[in-house]
């Protein structure tokens, strides 16, 4: 587990103007990874890290060869056009990497002449997704989500037994998975709307969105050795935003007996750049468990996570409608809360995946689930926003919205901030709902 070290120091600055801006997503305290290429090219896509409004092309600098050593081979296997090869050298060789990279980029380093060579600006860039996501799990990590959804699905058994033994999921669709700027159809699909007397077909009329951390793995495991607690941590490359678009009418009539199926998998949405753990280090808390309810068994317990196994990250949604785009207006703030509520911590989720043996492999992803807070206006699902669809919501405009109409663009954000330690955010995370397809 990385602590703080000198690349968490509040009060460097880079000789990248706009990476020392109050405010700044990407400091040089940051220092995530993208998958990009310059828009309207034929470029080949490759990594860069962010720094300021410009991205560091890491083909470019590993073509430079002026880093040496793991820094070197971390720099050359972000280069590709994708980030798994990077994702598979474990945290040394992207501790290696990320400390090259901050002394480089600090002001008055010797490398600045070449580096700043190695610069595109993000407004020109376009970004594919980080990885190639060969699995994608989907946990359900906020007891408030899992108790407000527990509500609506099951009024007389809200919170099943085993929730506060295990961190639950199901596996997700990897192929549906798109990065931010992502639009899609509204999903059709088979629902039982109330007092129907049969199933019908047709678009989704209950589209929601969710809020959520996407975990990036970095070294897998092989299959039949699971990881211990003691080591998850070594297996995760970063996170970023995650939007897992809900069709709650389908839900509703498909989720029994085995679970989400296709409610979710028509598509899912990333943000582009992956904040590493390291750069996360000033924002870990204590994990810990409300009075009264049960300890951790030993497999998901380590004094580690109790210690700082939590992560203090800001989260935002923000809704914009086709008339506010016609009318010119911003996206309108719809909630905020904070991945600190979380019920599991993400050391957990891995040795739970793997304690029967399943193998993890690089750039594999797994959703925290909803991450709703403790009160009801920090939920991150509109079906918990509204009650079911019975309390409609009064956006900043006049609009109401009890579920998402054809031309919302949902835009979720997050950010790290405290005294003594520099801000480090996360971008943006868009998508955007079209009409369904004509049946
Ligand atoms: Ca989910």
């Amino acid at each position: 587990m990385t602590l703080r070290n000198e690349t968490h120091d509040p009060a460097l600055r880079s000789w990248v103007a706009s990476a020392n801006s109050a405010g700044a997503d990407f400091p040089i305290q940051n220092l995530p990874f993208a998958v990009f290429r310059r828009q309207g090219t034929a470029e080949a896509f490759r990594g860069g890290v962010a720094i300021g409004l410009e991205i560091l092309d890491l083909a470019a600098v590993a073509a430079s060869g002026v880093l040496h050593g793991s820094a070197q081979a971390a720099a050359q296997a972000g280069g590709q056009d994708s980030l798994n090869s990077l994702m598979s050298l474990g945290p040394q060789a992207w501790s290696a990497l990320r400390l090259a990279l901050s002394q480089a980029l600090r002001e008055g380093a010797a490398l600045q002449a070449t580096l700043a060579a190695c610069l595109v600006p993000q407004a020109s860039a376009e970004f594919a997704l980080p990885a190639r996501i060969g699995d994608y799990t989907d946990f359900y990590t906020s007891i408030h989500h899992a108790t407000n959804i527990g509500k609506q699905f099951r009024p007389d058994n809200p919170l099943l037994p085993n929730y506060k033994w295990m961190p639950i999921g199901y596996h997700g669709r990897a192929s549906s998975i798109g990065v931010s700027g992502q639009s899609f159809r509204r999903p059709v699909g088979q629902t039982f709307p109330p007092g129907a007397t049969q199933p019908l077909v047709g678009p989704c009329k209950r589209l929601d969105m969710e809020l959520e951390i996407a975990v990036f793995i970095g070294p897998g495991n092989a299959a039949g050795e699971p990881v211990d607690m003691a080591d998850a941590e070594d297996h995760v490359f970063g996170l970023c935003l995650l939007n897992d678009w809900s069709a709650r009418d389908i839900q509703a009539w498909e989720y029994q007996p085995l679970g989400p199926f296709l409610s979710k998998n028509f598509a899912t949405t990333l943000s582009p750049w992956v904040v590493t753990l390291e750069a996360l280090a000033p924002y870990r808390l204590p994990f810990t468990r409300p009075e009264g309810d049960p300890q951790p068994l030993p497999y998901l317990d380590s004094a580690a996570n109790r210690n700082h196994g939590a992560f203090d990250v800001e989260l935002e949604v923000l809704l914009q409608t086709q008339r506010m785009r016609d009318q010119g207006q911003p996206a309108a703030h719809l909630v905020q809360t904070s991945y600190r509520h979380a019920y599991w911590t993400i050391a957990q989720m891995v040795a739970h995946h793997t304690v029967n043996g399943c193998n993890l492999q690089a750039g594999d992803v797994f959703g925290t689930g909803t991450l709703s807070g403790p009160t009801l206006d920090q939920a991150g699902a509109l079906i918990e926003l509204t009650m079911g669809g019975k309390q409609p919501q009064t956006l900043a405009n006049g609009e109401t919205r009890t579920y998402l109409e054809d031309g919302d663009a949902v835009v979720i954000r997050g950010w790290c901030d405290k005294p003594g330690a520099a801000r480090i955010g996360f971008g943006s995370c868009v998508g955007t709902v079209l009409p369904a397809r004509p049946c």
